[in-house]
């Protein structure tokens, strides 16, 4: 590292990164509860998948648990961007919790979708990774759906009759692997009918999207994300897969100064859960080391904004 130390150094940064609208509107759901409680906060998982927003959060009063059984009766509890199970909003209910749902709006669209195709009599085939939150959410909503991770195991996929076969995603994989999953399902399933419209989300495609052309051009990829963060680890992914040395980092303090040695051109993304403040840190760290240059690389450009939960609005 000592080596590294003066050398000049181009920072490319990738545009969009960081925030998405509905951790935005995750983490506000939350603050503005804080606020206007009077008891305690409860909220079932992580708001967002960051060990930052999360630890944040605790130090201003949120008490984070796992299942509704840790929250007192009668109490206030936010669900997480990443949506819950129906069984989750009735154990709520009997519990008699105040629920806020900070469920993200394109997340309760797959949902929506999934309980549609399967009352029109379709076996749902949800593409996703199993154990991941939004994944045991949105498979919660319909019995016998079921769950492919891979091109393999679409060959190995059952389903009670062929020619009834729609397909959902996660809103946080890797586009590239989604399309070829579905191209294989497609061929197995030829009447297989789509979402009406991509449920891969747009802020996990603008990400990756803005990445691709920054890790051609650099010798290493810093992609700042936690390590349960799925659309932060496809950044990773998508990076390797170009053949580009990639790590995730939760902040300037994980990024090992060996990883340094010969890059001179360093490509900087966040995932959509990591706060923009930990991007600033790395680019001063970066710059303490020797003189530096950022570029923004921008791909596309997001307005997009949702409103929060009726009961939290400001009138
Ligand atoms: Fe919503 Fe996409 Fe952000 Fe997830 S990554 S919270 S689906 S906008």
């Amino acid at each position: 590292s000592l080596l590294a130390a003066s050398t000049p150094r181009t920072v490319l940064l990738a545009s969009p990164r960081s925030f998405c609208a509905g951790v935005e509107r995750a983490v506000q759901v939350v603050e503005r509860a804080l606020e206007r409680s009077s008891g305690p906060v409860y909220v079932r998982k992580q708001i967002v998948h960051n060990v930052h927003v999360v630890a944040d959060l605790e130090s201003r009063g949120a008490v984070f648990v796992d299942e509704l059984d840790a929250v007192p009766e009668e109490s206030t509890v936010v669900f997480s961007a990443h949506g819950v199970s129906p069984a989750v909003r009735g154990a709520a209910s009997s519990r008699q919790l105040q629920v806020i749902d900070a469920t993200c709006p394109l997340v309760t669209k797959v949902h929506v979708e999934a309980r549609r195709f399967a009352a029109r009599g379709d076996t749902v085939i949800l593409i996703g990774h199993a154990g991941h939150e939004e994944v045991e959410g949105t498979l919660g909503e319909v019995d016998e759906m079921r769950l492919v991770q891979s091109v393999e195991d679409v060959e190995t996929v059952d389903v009670p009759d062929p020619s009834r076969v729609s397909y959902l995603t996660q809103t946080t994989l890797s586009v590239d692997e989604t399309t070829e999953i579905v191209t294989a399902l497609r061929r197995r399933f030829p009447a297989l009918r789509n979402p009406p419209s991509d449920d891969i989300c747009y802020a996990t495609t603008n990400r990756q999207q803005a990445l691709r052309s920054v890790a051609a051009a650099a010798d290493l990829v810093l992609v700042v994300g936690s390590t349960n963060s799925s659309n932060s680890l496809r950044l990773v992914e998508l990076a390797e897969r170009q053949g580009t040395p990639a790590h995730l980092v939760d902040d300037v303090r994980d990024i090992n100064p060996r990883w340094l040695v010969n890059a001179t051109t360093i490509g900087l993304t966040a995932g959509a859960s990591a706060p923009p403040h930990l991007i600033t840190a790395i680019i001063d760290a970066l710059a303490g080391l020797g003189p530096i240059t950022t570029e923004e690389h921008e791909t596309a450009r997001e307005t997009i904004q949702f409103t929060l939960p009726s009961p939290l609005r400001r009138t």
